[in-house]
């Protein structure tokens, strides 16, 4: 029996791989209209009562989470009865964007220039030191682009402090970059790590619209970089299970042959909205290789099928009968009531090359932003 912090789609998707390999699964989510309501047993309370905790933990091999908001104290009470991965300082390391990126250049993976915001003067002295164009984030609980305030004139601070001043913010560098990429790895029990070929991401209105993998065009040395600073992570962390780093490449050559620059922007210890095109696209989705890591399973493998991609179905749903008429189309819907901004599901397009990949990803765009 597998507990699983957070009772979303991800966790949702974790129990959907798992119960082919004859586990069991118990939720905890606040909510009692989670989208895990009606696929396994779960206890409905907030992340604070301890004594709810207790109760779930009972009978539980291991446990893990599929929200990067659960309060780290949550899930170290929880390490107390039984084993917790990934581990509780990965979650901790990735709640707060400061200390994230500091973790970032302690293992020599770059980031964007970033500087601590905790008052009206440090934001001051974080604008000269910076430069602008600049985002002011705050710098806990933002996700999906919210809690950020891009700077681009001096004219632009006291509104920015406005909006977000009172709790503790970074302001970063506002970087002109190439593409967004995603590097997803698992690493076992064992301590043996594998990486996915990286994805490339497109956001709107800070939500991830799109994702394709293997990134088009993606030269082998941009692989093998992020490959190096997954591992660098995981590591660090002594980590168990799948984790995902949201990437800047910046491509000075435009040539996307030579490799290019990485810089991490954030990560995620846990399954990610990147890697959903694992389900159908890999050899192992990422949401089996999580459950098998954690539960001391050997890892299977991560290498891609053919090409995919991935789009989020988000605020309302498509009719999926024309999609599901499409060749190799796959439709997953999260049984999430339709809400603007609200991840619904999402839709997998694989294909035999990259011609045919983008002739359905076009038709598929097409219909569901049209909805
Ligand atoms: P985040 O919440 O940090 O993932 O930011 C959401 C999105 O805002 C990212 O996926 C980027 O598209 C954009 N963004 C965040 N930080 C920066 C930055 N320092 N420079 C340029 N764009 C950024």
């Amino acid at each position: 029996m597998i507990g699983i912090l957070g009772g979303g789609q991800l966790g949702r998707m974790l129990a959907l791989a798992g119960y082919p390999l004859g586990l069991r699964f118990r939720f905890f989510d606040p909510s009692a209209d989670a989208p895990v309501r009606y696929l396994a047993e779960q206890v409905v309370a907030p992340y604070d009562d301890h004594l709810a905790l207790d109760q779930f933990s009972h009978g539980l091999t291991v446990a893990t989470y599929e929200f990067e908001n659960v309060p780290v104290t949550t899930a170290r009470a929880l390490e107390r009865r039984i084993p917790v991965f990934p581990p509780p300082q990965a979650l901790e390391a990735a709640q707060d964007r400061l200390q994230e990126k500091r973790f970032f250049a302690s293992l020599n993976i770059p980031t964007v220039p970033f500087a601590p915001v905790d008052d009206r003067e440090s934001l001051e002295a974080a604008v000269v030191r910076i430069g602008l164009p600049a985002v002011l984030k705050t710098r806990r609980l933002g996700y999906d682009g919210k809690g950020q305030v891009i700077l681009r004139t001096h004219t632009d601070v006291d509104p920015a402090w406005h909006a977000l001043g009172g709790q503790p913010l970074i302001l970063e560098k506002f970087i002109a970059f190439d593409r967004e990429l995603s590097v997803l790895a698992v690493r076992g029990q064992d301590g043996g790590i594998a990486c996915y070929p990286l994805v490339e991401n497109v956001h709107r209105n800070g939500i991830l619209h799109r994702s394709i993998a293997p990134a088009p065009g993606l030269a082998a040395e941009t692989q093998m970089l992020a490959e190096t600073y997954a591992r660098r992570v995981l590591e660090a962390l002594d980590y168990i299970g799948v984790l995902a780093i949201e990437l800047f490449e910046i491509d000075e050559t435009n040539a996307r042959t030579t490799g290019a620059r990485l810089l991490a922007n954030e990560m995620a210890p846990r399954v990610h909205n990147s890697g959903h095109w694992t389900i159908e696209g890999a050899v192992t989705s990422q949401f089996e290789n999580h459950v098998r890591a954690i539960v001391g399973l050997p890892t299977g493998a991560t290498s891609a099928r053919g090409y995919a991609a991935m789009v989020n179905l988000i605020g309302s749903l498509p009719d999926v009968t024309m999609l599901l008429a499409l060749p190799d189309v796959h439709v997953h819907l999260y049984d999430k009531a339709p809400r603007p901004g609200r991840k619904l599901g999402h839709v997998t397009i694989c294909a035999g090359d990259v011609t045919q990949l983008a002739d359905r990803l076009a038709v598929v765009e097409r219909y569901v932003l049209a909805c």
